[in-house]
């Protein structure tokens, strides 16, 4: 069945008009009619079935009938990206999303060479991926900022997973000890990837001496970021997040 994030608010009962570009893709591609049902998030009221009950080609209106899945939301994981070209960014942010990313910032560094991006595309691609991938939230894209500015306004108590690719760094999954039972979980988690030109010397000296931050390897060969990205959240996941399920061994 078709998901869509919809802002709305879902409550049973409630007539929602979509918005033009989702009305033209269940009218025109999807070819959807009155009477047919598909399921809908916000990330606020969990999923809902829906039905549609007017279309036309440029406007389809919906109606909330019954909800189907309570709202979840997937562990506190920030992937903050330094910007990298404009299509690696955005399989970067396509790939948090299914990875269960909660946030994904952009950061500008000595060796970035763009200091711009456009977040509002970068949020369709996340809303995308959130409605393919059955997750129930969207993941925030937050607007770059420097790499400092991250630093100076750094959540107490959230770890950092410095990827670093000098070689000196320890294997990721060293940083990565899952914790014993209910110990430590559900605390929360940024992973770092640098631009193509990698850190400068000054910034890995200022990361490695942050208290919060654990540097690791990705092994031994160079990835490109989107690559970097992949990894990391993937171990991370598999380790601390949510692929184990709760009480299993
Ligand atoms: N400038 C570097 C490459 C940077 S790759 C060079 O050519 O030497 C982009 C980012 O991906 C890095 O900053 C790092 O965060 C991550 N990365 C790539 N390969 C890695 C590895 N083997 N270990 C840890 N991080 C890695």
């Amino acid at each position: 069945m078709i998901r869509l994030f919809i802002p709305h608010d879902l409550a049973a009962g409630g007539e929602l008009a979509l918005d033009p570009g989702q009305s033209r893709y269940l009218a025109t591609v999807m070819r959807l009619a009155v009477g047919d049902e598909l399921l809908a998030f916000n990330g606020r009221d969990g999923e809902w079935r829906v039905r549609i009950t007017a279309v036309t080609r440029r406007a389809v209106a919906v109606r909330a009938e019954a909800p189907v899945r309570p709202q979840t939301v997937g562990p506190d994981l920030d992937l903050i990206v330094a910007l990298v070209k404009r299509g690696r960014v955005e399989t970067i942010v396509e790939k948090a999303a299914e990875l269960g990313a909660r946030r994904v910032r952009l950061v500008t560094t000595e060796r970035t060479n763009a200091d711009r991006t456009r977040v509002d595309r970068l949020t369709a691609i996340a809303i995308e991926a959130a409605e393919q991938t059955g997750r129930l939230d969207v993941p925030e894209i937050l607007d770059p900022v420097k790499l400092e500015v991250l630093i100076g306004g750094w959540e107490p108590g959230r770890q950092l997973l410095f990827c670093d690719e000098a070689g000196d760094a320890p294997p990721i999954l060293q940083g990565l000890t899952p914790p014993s039972r209910g110990e430590g979980e559900g605390e929360p988690w940024a992973i770092l990837i640098g631009p193509e030109g990698g850190f400068s010397p000054s910034e890995r000296r200022t990361l490695r001496a942050l208290p919060y931050a654990i540097p690791v390897s990705l092994g031994p060969r160079i990835l490109r970021a989107d690559t970097a990205a992949i990894a990391a959240l993937t171990l991370w996941q598999a380790t601390l997040g949510d692929w184990t399920p709760k009480g299993a061994p």
